[in-house]
């Protein structure tokens, strides 16, 4: 769930600087991954977006998300009242239809309707962008009403039925998805519950062989949005992959990207999100107070699916642990050392901390110190890149967890076999001689080791 909703704000963070910038544009900037200080969340664009804030976009979903949870379920009076409030804070980043709509004065049951019957064009891709909350919301309910949802909350802003058609597609994908489903046999099964007079567009864009330029409108419209993210979707295996391919399409960039970021995201599950993208992850809501970053994205997250126990997490004090260098500019401590350490070094986060400690460089890595870690080789592989990329930027980084034993004392060993040659037993051996308090007591962590050895030998 959480993949889901933090790929979605990840994709239009990383797509607005972009946005209607022409096709190649953000491989032209970053070739390779940009895994150092400065990363592919580079800000900019015609809105001087801050690196990694996201913008109207995944706005309206949190406003979406805020209202499904307070009311429990699907309140179309409350949600239009939110949007409007937004609206009229005038927020950098509207889309034209949807300012029309929530500006016109109108009632929530006919804002858009109306909008819709002057013969304004109302198929944009505004109502798209903002469906993974209730996606999320709904996927238990099964496809029925997840698709009916849809179509009720994009018919709030969006008149035309094409583009609550589409909006009913991407719920029932996501819903798939998040059970672990294939993502076409989930395309088929909901195009055979789309309205009969919209099916064969939403077909066509949604067939396995369509590609983004066959395109019979900019991206703007809902039809190639999808279609879009569905091809970036076949045609990649990490979320990595598929967001570079969405967003070098150019165009509506942040909008076809948190649209795709759903999707990657709930295929790939938030430990199949770089870190360095995650970590920086931020904004918000115009006419709204509070500032959205990482951790408060997980919880709605988590209270979207339904845990209503889930609360704001504040760690309990760690012993505070002096940092110490374990190896040439890489240095480990456990939360509360880790806190008060110096600004300039970059900061690996390997558990939850509650909020950001201040320092310019902090990147939050999934690992829990038990066996629960099915990712264990792609998080590790992850850490230890950016590791590397900061060092050749000449960065001091620090590895901490709440007690710099067990989940610290993995990082700093594979640093060593990676970059000493070491085999997992020698790395223990030397990270204990040189941080008395690495743990061991979690086997998987040493088997996730020794694997790391064999592939990297
Ligand atoms: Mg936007």
């Amino acid at each position: 769930m959480a993949g889901a909703l933090i790929g979605s704000a990840v994709g239009d963070a990383l797509g607005a600087p972009f946005e209607f910038g022409p096709p190649g544009a953000f491989s032209a900037r970053f070739p390779t991954p940009a895994r150092g200080v400065a990363t592919e969340m580079c800000g900019g664009g015609s809105l001087g977006w801050e690196p990694g804030e996201f913008t109207d976009d995944t706005q309206m979903a949190l406003l979406l998300a805020q209202s499904l949870v307070e009311r429990d379920g699907l309140d179309e009076v409350d949600v239009f009242a939110r949007f409007r409030r937004w609206a009229e804070a005038d927020p950098p980043d509207i889309g034209v239809q949807t300012r029309q709509v929530l500006g016109s004065g109108l009632p929530w049951d006919v804002a858009a309707a109306e909008h819709f019957a002057a013969g304004n064009r109302a198929a944009g891709n505004g109502s798209l962008m903002r469906t993974t909350p209730a996606a999320i919301r709904f996927a238990r309910q099964g496809r029925a009403v997840t698709m009916d949802a849809a179509r009720r909350i994009s018919a709030l802003t969006h008149g035309d039925p094409a583009a609550g058609e589409g909006c009913a597609i991407v719920h029932e994908v996501l819903r798939v998805l998040l059970e672990g489903g294939d993502a076409d046999e989930a395309v088929a099964g909901a195009l055979a519950h789309v309205a009969a007079e919209h099916r064969a567009r939403w077909a066509r864009v949604c067939a396995p062989s369509w590609t983004p330029v066959e395109a019979t409108e900019s991206n703007g419209a809902v039809w190639p949005t999808l279609g879009s993210a569905l091809w970036a979707l076949r045609h990649s295996t990490t979320f990595e992959q598929c967001l570079r391919l969405v967003v070098d399409l150019g165009g509506d960039t942040d909008t076809v990207a948190c649209v795709t970021g759903a999707l990657a995201g709930a295929r790939a599950g938030i430990t199949g999100i770089p870190i360095r993208w995650t970590s920086v992850v931020h904004g918000r809501v115009p006419g709204f107070d509070g500032r959205w970053e990482l951790p408060d994205l997980h919880l709605l997250a988590a209270r979207l699916d339904g845990n209503r126990r889930a609360r704001p997490y504040e760690p309990p004090a760690s012993q505070d642990i002096d940092a110490a260098e374990i190896a040439p500019g890489i240095w480990a401590a456990d939360l509360d050392g880790a806190r008060r350490s110096d600004r300039d070094v970059a900061v690996i986060s390997l558990c939850r901390t509650g909020g950001r400690f201040g320092h310019d460089v902090q990147r939050f890595a999934y690992l829990v110190d038990d066996d629960s870690n099915p990712e264990i080789a792609t998080v590790l592989a992850d850490v230890l890149d950016d590791i590397a990329a900061l060092r050749a930027d000449g960065k001091q980084v620090l590895v901490h967890c709440h007690g710099g034993a067990s989940r610290t004392g993995l990082v700093l060993r594979a640093w060593l076999v990676r970059t000493e040659g070491l085999t997992a037993a020698q790395a223990t051996a030397r990270v204990g001689a040189r941080w008395p308090h690495l743990g061991l007591w979690n086997h998987t962590f040493t088997t996730a080791l020794e694997e790391f050895q064999r592939r990297t030998r």
